[in-house]
């Protein structure tokens, strides 16, 4: 029996069209991990990462060396000579002559993957609706000294801090050091509202727990402690997307967890480029499924 056509649909990957040039360019050495290896992790996570770096303003990550290339740069604003497949797009709030960058589409991601975007951190906010953001993202940075198991105390912390808000917690690993716990918002707040809202978050977890918790950046303060980080959540900021590579050894990802898999066995960089395609793969749910459903409205 042949398969319908909306399951076929769902298990094929889709078609690269781009064009790569210098397919062979390494981007991660220590695991041979090449400009072609990346596109081919991005067309198949594709259905998984595109609702969340789609139509909205991203800064990359670009690093044409490589991660260890002595180019290594943080791109906000279009360039000259930038990927046909990428968007340029005008923040309504300046009249700056710069324009941001943003993708519609898998040829988007591979212009992304051409350009050597080895990170793709996208804001909270859509193109469609610039200044209500549709996604909370608590970042949680353990400092020097601190146990994996008091990030993950931290995480459902913050969990239970949003549930008390209204707002339905998911978790990712960082891909780095740390673990980030996301909410999806019915874009109805503003930025300043959103942005008071989570910095009252991470001030009251600071204030009933001084020993475990800092929420100013100030280093010296931050040994043995875990920085609660709202500063994802202002206008402008951005955060590592859910599925994106990172640049740095191992070719970590930023992989989205169910709350139960926090535990540890999967460290912030357990999974990575290598062995995410093979968990998405063999998932019963995908434990982000319901995340746009999930959104709420934050009380501003
Ligand atoms: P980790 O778990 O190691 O903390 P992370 O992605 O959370 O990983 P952070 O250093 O906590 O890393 O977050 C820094 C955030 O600031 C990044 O997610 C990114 O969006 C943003 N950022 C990084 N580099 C720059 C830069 N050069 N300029 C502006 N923003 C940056
Ligand atoms: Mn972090
Ligand atoms: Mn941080």
């Amino acid at each position: 029996k042949k398969p319908t056509k909306s399951a076929a649909k769902a298990e094929k990957p889709p078609r690269r069209t781009v064009t790569l040039t210098h397919p062979d360019r390494v981007y991660w050495p220590d695991e041979g991990i090449t400009k072609e290896g990346l596109a081919d992790y991005y067309v198949e996570v594709w259905r998984f990462i595109a609702p969340y770096i789609t139509g909205r303003p991203l800064a990359l990550l670009r690093c044409p060396d490589g991660i260890d290339g002595s180019q290594k740069f943080f791109q906000k604003n279009v360039w000259k000579g930038m990927n046909a497949h990428i968007q340029s797009v005008d923040d309504p709030a300046t009249k700056a002559t710069e324009e941001l960058i943003a993708i519609r589409d898998l040829d988007g991601l591979m212009g992304l993957v051409q350009s050597a975007a080895l990170e793709i951190h996208p804001w909270g906010s859509t193109v469609a609706d610039w200044e209500h953001p549709d996604t909370i993202i608590m970042d949680l940075d353990p400092g020097d000294g601190v146990a994996w198991q008091a990030v993950i105390d931290a995480a459902f912390e913050v969990k239970s801090r949003l549930e008390v808000a209204g707002l339905v917690p998911f978790v990712k690993t960082s891909g780095g050091k740390g673990l980030h716990v996301c909410a999806p918002l019915k874009p109805k707040t503003n930025w300043p509202a959103v942005k008071a809202f989570t910095k009252g978050l991470a001030d009251a977890m600071a204030a009933d727990e001084p020993d475990r918790y800092v929420s100013t950046i100030t280093k010296s303060k931050r040994k043995g402690k875990i920085l609660i980080d709202y500063l994802r959540n202002q206008r402008g900021a951005t955060a590592v997307a859910p599925y994106s590579t990172r640049a740095r050894p191992g070719a970590a990802v930023s992989m989205p967890l169910s709350w139960d898999e926090l535990g540890p066995d999967i460290g912030p960089a357990h999974f990575t480029l290598a062995n995410a395609p093979a968990r998405l793969a063999t998932l019963d749910t995908d434990p982000w499924s319901n995340f746009r459903k999930s959104a709420r409205v934050l009380k501003g």
